[in-house]
């Protein structure tokens, strides 16, 4: 599913890696924290997967795609395999609940009477039947994220990608929040997620992998944010 063979990135404009020989798999259906402090590479990881950016050195496979050979012309399809979660929402604010998840399958070509089938049946899936028709700031924190994942999901990715999805939201707000991506990971979906959420990490007890300075430190199967902390 995602696969890095000593994988470095050195941006142009810096002179210590941003990634520095890291080397990690990971398994479908498998959920994962990313974890670290603020400039140890947790973004950048994320953007090579996307393939926003490519590695100075290394092999990198993500869904089957060689990452680091494949053409220009193939990157939308590696993208429509990868939904992605932000801290922001990013929700588009002229748009509905259901007009923004609609949107997301309207950009990569599907019919309208998918559209019109599949819209419903994701809001309802995130919590959200009934608020179809309402504005993003109309709708709490907790309410935007569902829309987010929502409009992340309803392509059914191979992998959700979430970079700090509860950075802007109250502790039982965050709880739901990773009470649904749990649910989404349940249907066989990998959710890869950078958080500095100690106490959403600690209760979950996934899997941990911690960056520091570019580099892998910790791997734990069923871990907690911060060892002997
Ligand atoms: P994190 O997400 O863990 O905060 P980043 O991947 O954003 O870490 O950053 C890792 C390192 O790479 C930092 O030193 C950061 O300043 C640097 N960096 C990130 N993006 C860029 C960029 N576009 N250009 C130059 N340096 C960058
Ligand atoms: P976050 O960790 O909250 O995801 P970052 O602070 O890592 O955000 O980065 C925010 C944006 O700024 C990223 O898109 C990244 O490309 C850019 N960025 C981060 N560090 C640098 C840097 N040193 N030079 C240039 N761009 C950077």
């Amino acid at each position: 599913m995602i696969r890095l063979e000593h994988v470095s990135k050195n941006y142009k404009t810096s002179t210590r890696p941003a990634l520095d020989d890291v080397t990690v798999d990971m398994d479908k259906g498998e959920f994962v924290f990313l974890i670290g402090p603020s400039g140890s590479g947790k973004s950048t990881f994320l953007r090579l997967l996307l393939r926003e950016e490519v590695p100075s050195k290394g092999k990198l496979y993500v869904n089957n795609f060689d990452i680091t050979r494949m053409s220009r012309r193939r990157i939308p399809r590696l993208r429509q395999s990868i939904g992605c979660v932000f801290q922001d929402f990013r929700l588009l604010v002229n748009k509905t609940v259901a007009e923004n998840v609609a949107f997301a399958l309207e950009v990569i070509g599907k019919p309208s009477h998918t559209i019109k089938k599949v819209v419903p049946e994701v809001l309802e899936l995130v919590g959200l039947d009934g608020k179809a028709n309402r504005m993003p700031n109309e709708l709490s924190g907790g309410e935007q994220q569902r829309v987010a994942i929502a409009r992340a999901f309803v392509n059914r990715p191979l992998m959700l990608l979430a970079d700090e999805p509860t950075g802007n939201l109250d502790p039982d707000t965050s709880q739901d929040i990773m009470l649904l991506l749990e649910r989404i990971n349940r249907t066989g979906t990998t959710v890869l997620m950078a958080t500095h959420d100690h106490s959403i990490v600690d209760s979950m007890r996934r899997r941990v992998v911690e960056l520091a300075f570019g580099r892998v430190i910790r791997d734990d199967a069923r871990g907690v944010y911060g060892v002997g902390r």
